[in-house]
């Protein structure tokens, strides 16, 4: 059930030093790779009727201060979503019999919001059987809380540990995720339920988050490809629909929930232009992504994010 993992330790180790550092043309390789790793990844998803997976933030909060991310240097206001607005897409979920994930959080903090257990036994009364997880960075994670969530119907928690210090596990998660009695516990009274802990570093320096990275200010239009807008429907604190999860501040609306089914929203005409200009790898007309230097795709190592197409 639990997964400790350096992976992404590791990763990022690759990335700062080699990052940007590369000599022009092998960059440009890089980039022509990058493009078609991307495009066999859109190609797969081209056409479905629905998401692989639905991602919605019920608050705008983050308790932490990283560096690669807006919420340090100018976060949002707070807000959350309204009960009403939850329910339509749930409601929607349900009738559309959309088997992927359901993903409680984007780009806030999911545990700040204390209406979390209630949101997702609504999603299981109403008879949602798909997957339903949350990226947390576990500072709020206590045991009680993360019962009280399994037994609402969570079944994967990934909880990014984010540190510069060498004490590696921060916050409510430590007391009790490093203790293999209580571990042994949730494995018998959850089996089927997934908590993932990988290792992260507050000053990492990640994609530029389509501009938007504190400490990554640079505007690089990447020409390649992009998966996001092709597996993932993101939902803001009002309801509307966002073309991708790197929009920190919701400036890509172009939809609301209530405009229509779950289908229609997903094959409307701003996502579907969007789609067909990412997949020629062209990121100039799209505000967002004529600025954003990710490389289009997801690397999914083995056990981790196995569910999760981010
Ligand atoms: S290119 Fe960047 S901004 Fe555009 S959809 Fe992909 S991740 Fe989002």
């Amino acid at each position: 059930m639990l997964t400790v993992t350096r992976y992404h330790r590791a990763k990022n180790t690759f990335k700062k030093i080699f990052n940007h550092r590369w000599g022009f043309l092998f960059g440009k390789i890089c980039e022509t790779l990058q493009n078609h790793i991307s495009k066999i990844s859109c190609r797969k998803l081209r056409g479905v009727a629905l998401p692989e997976s639905i991602a919605v933030e019920t608050c705008t909060q983050c308790n932490n201060n990283c560096s690669f991310c807006p919420q340090s240097s100018n976060p949002r206001p707070i807000e959350y979503l309204s009960e009403i607005h939850y329910q339509q897409l749930v409601d929607k979920i349900v009738d559309a019999r959309f088997g992927g994930a359901l993903l409680m959080s984007i780009n806030n903090e999911p545990l700040l919001d204390s209406r979390l257990e209630r949101f997702v036994s609504y999603a299981r009364v109403r008879g949602f059987t798909g997957r339903i997880g949350m990226f947390t960075n576990g500072l709020l994670l206590s045991e009680e809380r993360a019962i009280s969530l399994l037994k609402a119907g969570v079944q994967y928690i990934i909880i990014n540990s984010y540190s510069n210090s060498g004490d590696k596990i921060m916050g409510k998660v430590k007391e009790w995720i490093a203790s293999s009695e209580k571990i042994k516990e949730l494995n018998t009274q959850f089996p089927h339920v997934q908590i993932h802990l990988l290792y992260r570093c507050k000053d990492d320096v990640l994609d530029n988050r389509a501009g938007e990275a504190p400490n990554k200010k640079t505007v690089y239009c990447r020409r390649a490809a992009c998966v996001f807008p092709f597996s993932m429907m993101n939902i803001t604190t009002d309801g509307s629909l966002i073309l991708c999860c790197y929009d920190f501040y919701c400036t890509t609306k172009f939809a609301h929930i209530g405009d229509g089914s779950l289908a229609e929203l997903w094959r409307h005409h701003y996502l579907l232009r969007a789609r067909n200009k990412l997949y020629e790898a062209d990121r100039t007309e799209l505000s967002l992504c004529a600025k954003c230097d990710f490389r289009g795709y997801t690397e999914r190592p083995p056990g981790i994010f196995r569910f999760f197409p981010v």
